[in-house]
């Protein structure tokens, strides 16, 4: 057997080539995660944004500026940014991947995102990737943290170190999933805190989760971060609830 065929055949185990959305084959070495008719149900997030949270604006021809929301209150992140909408096809995959325990799919949307250039992020000057980390009760639950995946996957690829022990959710709080912009946010507050400040001091760090809903909880991380003395704060999501599609029953965060 030649090596490429032994590549090949490693490629198959560790890329199946089945479209996250209808698990059909798709073209090997496309580099695709998605068949053409699901691929049409995927939405990037693109057009004009708010250079802070990254939310789109109707008018996608306007330039980048800042939405009422971050004019009125600066959030603690400096910027947020994400691929999807999540919507479609990637809701599902992605509900796939962090409730159905699919680990595959999981590793193939973290290898897209440690290789999606997001715009208006450049990511050679981040010294430190912190996932969003999950609660005790709710890792034993799920058996794994979801951000935690992506963050690996991003860190490995861009040769940044990740941290998954600085920040922890020492409060369990029950599912986000129902709750109103102002009532995720009061949820939230209190539910992290940093262990070794001194590992985050001067950081310029990146923050990782798997979905943006109304930024709650990835404001409330930063806020700790900055207090403990973090230089710096950005997001990256695989995700991002637009506002337009908000929908407090179905969006999780
Ligand atoms: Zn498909
Ligand atoms: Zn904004």
């Amino acid at each position: 057997m030649s090596l490429a065929e032994v590549l090949h055949d490693l490629g198959e185990v560790i890329f199946p080539f089945r479209c996250l959305g209808c698990d059909d084959l798709i073209d090997q070495g496309s580099g695709r995660l998605f068949c053409p008719s699901c691929a049409v149900k995927v939405h990037f997030i693109r057009g004009s944004l708010c250079d802070i949270c990254g939310t789109t604006f109707p008018d996608s021809s306007a330039e980048n500026h800042l939405c009422g929301e971050c004019l009125e209150k600066k959030p603690f992140f400096s910027r947020a940014r994400a691929i999807f909408s999540y919507e479609d096809v990637i809701l599902n995959a992605i509900h796939q991947f962090k409730y159905k325990n699919n680990l595959s799919i999981g590793e193939m949307l973290a290898s897209f995102m440690a290789d999606f250039s997001f715009p208006g992020m450049d990511l050679t000057g981040y010294t430190l990737i912190v996932p969003v980390p999950l609660h005790i009760k709710r890792l034993r639950e799920r058996g794994f943290n979801q951000s935690l995946v992506l963050a690996r996957a991003v860190g490995k690829k861009r040769q940044i170190p990740v941290d998954f022990s600085v920040l922890k959710r020492h409060r369990y709080t029950q599912t986000q999933t129902g709750y109103h912009k102002q009532e995720r946010k009061q949820n939230i507050r209190g539910a992290f805190e940093v262990h070794n400040a001194e590992k985050i001091s001067g950081q310029t760090i990146l923050l990782i989760d798997d979905v943006f809903t109304t930024g709650a909880t990835v404001n409330e991380c930063a806020k700790v971060l900055i207090r403990a003395g973090a230089r710096e704060v950005s997001v990256l999501t695989l995700a991002r609830v637009l506002p337009h599609h908000f929908n407090a029953r179905s969006a999780d965060e």
